[in-house]
């Protein structure tokens, strides 16, 4: 069957048997995860005979395959049903495009995002029937999808994967209807268009947050996810800004050992400092990894604000190494034009990190623009800042001593 047939019917109801055990199942969902329940009562159940499973499209049309629910029952339905909520909610589909998961990738990407799911549901006690857990493809329990799906693209020989289709990032059931919701076509086909789903993934992010410290118990993972997604946005380049604005000040305000020379002429001049002076220039290096996920216009974007701000305050050439798994030679650059971005593959700043704090003269400041996706450092190189620059919403932000961490988002 193709999805041309259905695509320009209206989705047919269920029939009553069905629909009354879909509504118990889904009551049930509700309870067991009461702050995913605007998320769970939005699903548009479609009939999907011999499927064998549930899925989910990106519009929040799940395919159930009712006999086999009748199999589960309803506690291990409720389960399932939760688990096509949690694909959609998590924005799954939206996520694999934003790092440019491959078509051929799909389904690490669908693992990725069950294991992350079932992972928290197995852990709130849900009876999921045979789920893919973290432990079942020789990943740590407790990540983030993406870090699951680079780790399952480094050792991609897990393929026994069904799809949950394309609400989960991975490939398409084949009788997936491909028509958009039409929410004023009454006619049209039944689903969540975005704006609706982006309203019902905020009711749900407040619900989260409020559960917490509650016997409901939202997990680590969904609470962070909550949080993110309602705590307003401030311009990545403010942030960026005051962060190296506090650090190019906390630099030419150091005292420094050539003020011996200061003191003679402090003899007829005693209020005059000249904190400008040469010597309390700092040196700045930019660590930029270019592993696979990193979008060049938005380093571009970074590292041409990140120039702009220091040639207001006096320094004229930016040290740049570029690193993923390796560092390749510091170049050092006037303008960003004169930056030859190459790389891909896996990522360890602590190589790039390094090579920059080995640089002569030393840099007082080192700014590292990454996806976080690499080993930190416990603390910044000696006499030097750090400031990490953790773009997108992949990775924790690492902590040390004399590292500053903020977190930017994606570029629009
Ligand atoms: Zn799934």
């Amino acid at each position: 069957m193709t999805s041309h047939k259905l695509a320009s019917t209206r989705i047919p109801p269920l029939s009553p048997e069905d629909a009354e055990f879909f509504s118990a199942a889904r009551l049930r969902a509700a309870m067991l995860q009461p702050y995913l329940a605007s998320a769970v009562f939005s699903l548009v159940p479609v009939v999907q005979p011999e499927y064998g499973t549930f899925g989910v499209d990106r519009w929040w049309r799940v395919y159930v395959d009712m006999n086999r629910a009748r199999e589960w029952g309803v506690a291990a339905t409720a389960a399932v049903i939760l688990h096509e909520a949690h694909h959609v909610v998590r924005d799954h589909h939206g996520r694999a495009d934003r790092i440019g998961v491959q078509q051929d990738q799909a389904r690490l990407w669908n693992l990725a995002g069950d294991a992350a799911i079932n992972d928290d549901l197995v852990e709130d006690g849900l009876p999921l029937p045979s789920p893919v857990l973290p432990k079942h493809l020789g990943l740590q329990t407790g990540q983030l999808e993406e870090t699951y799906f680079r780790q399952l693209v480094r050792h991609a020989e897990n393929e026994q994967c069904e799809s949950c289709g394309s609400g989960s990032g991975g490939t398409p059931l084949e009788t997936e209807i491909d028509q958009e919701p039409d929410p004023s076509n009454p006619q049209g086909s039944q689903g969540v268009d975005q704006v609706e789903a982006q309203a019902i993934r905020r009711a749900v992010a407040h619900d989260v947050v409020a559960a917490q410290g509650s016997n409901q118990n939202p997990s680590p993972g969904l609470v962070l996810w909550a949080q993110d997604l309602l705590n307003p946005q401030v311009p990545w380049q403010n942030l960026l800004r005051s962060a190296l604005g506090s650090s190019v000040r906390a630099i030419t305000s150091r005292p420094h050992a050539d003020w011996a020379r200061a003191d003679r002429r402090a003899d007829s001049q005693p209020e005059f400092l000249r904190p400008g002076s040469r010597h309390h220039r700092p040196q700045v290096a930019v660590v930029i990894d270019t592993s696979a996920s990193m979008s060049v216009p938005l380093l571009n974007a970074a590292v041409t604000e990140i120039n702009a701000m220091l040639q207001r305050c006096g320094v004229h050439d930016l040290l740049v190494v570029v690193c993923d798994s390796a560092a390749t030679p510091p170049q050092r650059v006037r303008r960003i034009g004169q930056l030859t971005l190459r790389g891909g593959g896996g990522t360890d700043l602590r190589v790039g990190i390094a090579s920059a704090a080995a640089c002569r003269p030393s840099p007082n400041i080192i700014v590292v623009l990454t996806d976080g996706l690499t080993p930190w450092p416990e603390s910044a190189p000696p006499k030097t800042q750090l400031i990490a620059v953790v773009i997108g919403n992949q990775a924790p932000l690492p902590e040390g001593a004399g590292i500053t961490s903020l977190r930017i988002r994606e570029l629009e």
